[in-house]
């Protein structure tokens, strides 16, 4: 299926800004059992899980969806020379994710919107790129659409705590006027919906595509590798609610099993896109071909 794929009247394309191994699996996941990541390591290796260094490999990556009346990015990855607490996500300087949109057949000029599922650092990084010392919308038509709950969220906490990510990202296409801030179940035409999967963040949506019946999903970080469909209740770390997001993970993919509909993660390793089965108690993800 590579990176492009048709589905009906849909072009998807993924725009990856990078695929390497990352987090420590027992710290990404704090509620997973060392024997449990033991029994499972023969069939994450070496897709979801590198060999060499036992890290989780993550896909960082847009999707940007094609529709008859608009092409619509949805997430913008990590960004360029920005300050990050990740070492290796700290004033990147690289132009994979430009190069990959431009071979996708895209400038940022062609994007109508762009959404975010929630506003984390890896998926609202190109929202803003650096002009003359300023943060400015990178995308120089296009809407932005957030979640109202979500940027409600953020602003609330960034009183607490600063949150770089929030200022250089999400604050500037506010101040732009370039934000729509929406119901957590907003449509933008009549092929896109989101629908409301909280718990990894409080206004997390999902996206799902299609006109008259839904053809395939978009994920976010409702789930973020394959051994959380065999066990949903391991939730990431940084779920603002473990419990709800374990909630919102099983309702998901019992919502999705057996339906045929395409599901597009943002962290899978590539192809990342595939088709949900049971496998016992949860779920086995079908990676389409790469
Ligand atoms: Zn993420």
């Amino acid at each position: 299926m590579g990176t492009s794929f048709q589905l009906g009247d849909l072009t998807i394309h993924r725009v990856i800004e990078e695929e390497s191994p990352l987090f420590d699996p027992l710290t990404f996941f704090p509620n997973l059992a060392p024997e449990v990541l033991e029994e499972n390591r023969h069939w994450l290796e070496p897709q979801a899980i590198d060999p060499a260094t036992g890290k989780l490999r993550l896909a960082i990556q847009s999707y940007v969806i094609r529709t008859p009346h608009h092409t619509i990015l949805v997430d913008s990855c990590v960004g360029n020379h920005k300050p990050r607490a990740q070492p290796f996500w700290n004033q990147k300087t690289d132009d994979t994710w430009e190069r990959n949109l431009a071979a996708a057949g895209y400038s940022v000029g062609d994007i109508d919107y762009v959404m975010c599922t929630h506003l984390h650092v890896d998926h609202v990084g190109w929202n803003t790129r650096l002009e003359n010392g300023r943060w400015v919308p990178t995308f120089p038509k296009a809407r932005y659409v957030f979640a109202e709950r979500e940027v409600a969220h953020w602003e609330a906490a960034r009183k607490e705590t600063p949150n770089p990510i929030f200022e250089d990202s999400v604050l500037p296409i506010l101040e732009a006027g370039r934000a729509e801030l929406v119901a957590a179940d907003h449509g933008i035409g009549d092929h896109l919906r989101l629908t409301p999967t909280p718990g990894h963040t409080p206004g997390h949506v999902a996206v799902e595509l299609g006109k008259e019946e839904v053809t395939a999903v978009l994920t976010g970080d409702l789930i973020h590798s394959p051994l959380q469909m065999r066990y949903p209740e391991i939730s990431m770390r940084a779920d603002t609610d473990q419990k709800q997001s374990a909630e919102t993970r099983r309702r998901f993919l019992e919502c999705h099993c057996d339906t045929g509909r395409l599901l597009c993660t943002a962290h899978f390793p590539s192809p990342s896109t595939g088709h949900v089965t049971r496998w016992g108690d949860g779920f086995r993800f079908m990676a389409t071909e790469a």
